[in-house]
C-alpha cells in the first residue's frame, strides 16, 4: 500500500539537491527571496538547486541492477529510480551511498539515486513538462488477469503522463518476458499519438552480434535483475522502444 507516500506539490519543490549533492549549487534566487520573508533563523539555510535536471527515470527499477549499469555509461546524466518497496528503495540507496564512497576518487556513481514512489501517481509532480530523454519500463508487474490489468503501468492515461515529461525525441524503452504485456505495452504505445515504435535495428541490432543495438537496449536486457533471471532460465525477452513525437503545432 502506499498511503505513507508523499509528493512534491511541484517538481521545484522536490529536495534535489539532497539526492545529488555534488550537482547540488546554491539557488540565490530563492535563497534571497526567502530570506526577505522569513525569519533571522531561516536567513542563515541556503536553498540548494542543481546545475542539471534529472534526464532518466527507471519506473519501478527493483534493485536498481540497471541503474548501477547506466551510471557510468552516462556518467554526466542525471538518473532515477522510482521503486514503490520501501525496503527495495532503502537497499538501492543504500547501495548508491557504498558506490559513492568506494568511487570518490573519480566521482562515479553521484549521477544515480533512488527515490520510493508509486509512479502511477502524481508522476508529474516529479519531473517538469519535456525534462526527461529516457524513461525505462523493465519487466514490470505482469498482472495477467483481465481485472487486474488497470494495474498495469502502460496505459493510455499513464503514456500521456509519460509522454507529458518526455521531452520530444526522448525514447521509452520496454522489456519483458511475458508476450502478453509485450503486446499490451507495444498496442497501448502505437496508438498513442505522441509516439512512435522505432526502427527495428535500435531494439534488435544487426549481424549475430547485436551490432547497430542501442547501448541502452542492451544494458536493460542484460542488467536488470530481471533480465539475468530470464537469461538463467533460457526465457524469452521482448523488446519495445518508442520515440516520443513532437506534438502537432495548434492550427
Ligand atoms: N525493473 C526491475 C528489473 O527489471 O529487474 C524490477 C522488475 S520487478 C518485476 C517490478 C518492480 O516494479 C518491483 O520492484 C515493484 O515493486 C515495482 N513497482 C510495481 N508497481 C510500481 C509502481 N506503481 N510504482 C513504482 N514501482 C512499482
Amino acid at each position: 500500500s502506499d498511503h505513507s507516500l508523499t509528493y512534491p506539490k511541484s517538481p521545484a519543490d522536490m529536495d534535489w539537491a539532497s539526492l545529488y549533492p555534488t550537482y547540488a549549487v546554491e539557488d540565490k534566487e530563492q535563497t534571497t527571496s526567502r530570506s526577505h520573508d522569513n525569519d533571522e533563523e531561516e536567513k542563515s539555510t541556503a536553498v540548494k538547486a542543481l546545475t542539471k535536471n534529472v534526464e532518466i527515470a527507471d519506473i519501478g527499477c527493483g534493485f536498481g541492477g540497471l541503474l548501477f549499469a547506466l551510471a557510468p555509461n552516462f556518467p554526466d546524466t542525471l538518473m532515477l529510480g522510482l521503486e514503490i518497496r520501501t525496503s527495495v528503495t532503502e537497499y538501492v540507496q543504500e547501495k548508491v551511498r557504498a558506490l559513492r564512497v568506494q568511487n570518490a576518487a573519480t566521482g562515479a556513481y553521484q549521477n544515480a539515486s533512488c527515490i520510493r514512489a508509486n509512479t502511477m501517481k502524481f508522476l508529474p509532480n516529479f519531473f517538469q513538462k519535456a525534462q526527461l530523454t529516457k524513461i525505462f519500463l523493465c519487466f514490470p508487474d505482469p498482472h495477467f488477469k483481465q481485472r487486474k490489468h488497470k494495474a498495469r503501468i502502460v496505459s493510455y492515461t499513464l503514456n500521456s503522463e509519460y509522454a507529458y515529461v518526455l521531452k520530444p525525441g526522448a525514447i521509452v524503452y520496454t522489456i519483458t518476458d511475458v508476450q502478453d504485456l509485450h503486446e499490451w505495452m507495444k498496442g497501448h504505445f502505437e496508438k498513442h499519438p505522441s509516439f512512435e515504435r522505432v526502427e527495428k535495428v535500435f531494439e534488435e541490432g544487426e549481424g549475430k552480434d547485436g551490432e547497430g543495438m542501442d547501448e541502452c537496449v542492451r544494458l536493460m536486457r542484460s542488467e536488470t535483475e530481471e533480465g539475468k533471471k530470464v537469461t538463467r532460465n533460457n526465457g524469452m525477452k521482448y523488446v519495445a522502444c518508442f520515440r516520443r513525437l513532437v506534438d502537432p503545432a495548434w492550427p
